[in-house]
């Protein structure tokens, strides 16, 4: 560890032992894993920045929260997933080939391109601006599958509460252009056709629920965090990417 890395990390130390009983973040390998890392590895995949100011979404999602959610989890999955595609098919394609061609044979590139893909989507998810509820085309789809947009957001959040361990849940649009609910574990997603048999579809909503998006603030409570969620749901992305998914 050099001197800049061990600077860094005893500053994490400290601020998250003020927060939280010791070896917590170590609640899985995968957990432990993704934490590692602090300078981007050069390669074929980039961070992508924030499209709004880490304190932005006070106080719904904290700063400190999305400070080291993006510039540290997110960027330990880039900085991985780099090393992990050296020298092979998975180094020339986009992040979207990965995941629609990863196997579970690739576990580093299953986790570290699954991290990539779904932490660059989530982001585009939020918004200072956000929250409300959904108008346009998929404000239309959603009252149509679920009866209303509170029956949704109580399935959704069904789903998203009983996800064990870590995981992502998802509101995705199948191949027959449907609305589904479902969730997938650790960094797995709707589109990694090879490795999760159904259901399959495209992502048009997701929620982080691994433990690191919410502990500092939430502590053990998924359930407040995934209620302070709905307030900076970006809406217009939602519909964006429903009607792309549709055409
Ligand atoms: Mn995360």
């Amino acid at each position: 560890m050099n001197k800049r890395n061990f600077l860094r990390t005893g500053l994490f130390v400290t601020a998250a032992s003020l927060f939280k009983p010791r070896n917590l973040w170590a609640e899985s390998p995968l957990e432990q894993m993704d934490f590692n890392e602090e300078d981007q590895t050069p390669g074929p995949f980039t961070l992508p920045a924030l499209a709004f100011a880490t304190d932005a979404l006070e106080p719904h999602f904290d700063k400190m929260t999305m400070e080291i959610h993006h510039d540290r989890h997110h960027n330990a999955y880039v900085t991985n997933l780099n090393k992990a595609v050296v020298g092979t098919p998975f180094a020339t394609m986009s992040i979207e080939q990965v995941i629609a061609n990863v196997t579970s044979k690739d576990p580093l590139i299953r986790n570290n391109g699954g991290g990539h893909f779904n932490h660059t989507l989530f982001w585009t998810l939020l918004s200072p601006q956000g929250g409300g509820t959904p108008s346009g085309n998929v404000g239309a789809a959603i009252t149509a599958k679920f009866g209303s947009f509170d029956k949704f957001k109580e399935a959704f959040t069904t789903e998203a509460t009983s996800r064990f361990g870590s995981g992502w849940a998802w509101l995705s649009v199948n191949s027959k252009g449907e609305l589904f609910i479902s969730s997938t574990p650790n960094q797995d997603n709707p589109l990694m056709s090879k490795i999760v048999k159904k259901p399959l579809g495209k992502p048009v909503l997701a929620l982080d629920v691994w433990e690191h998006a919410y502990y500092l603030k939430y502590q053990n409570k998924r359930a407040d965090y995934i209620k302070a969620f709905w307030n900076v749901l970006n809406w217009a992305e939602v519909e964006k990417r429903y009607n792309a998914a549709k055409a």
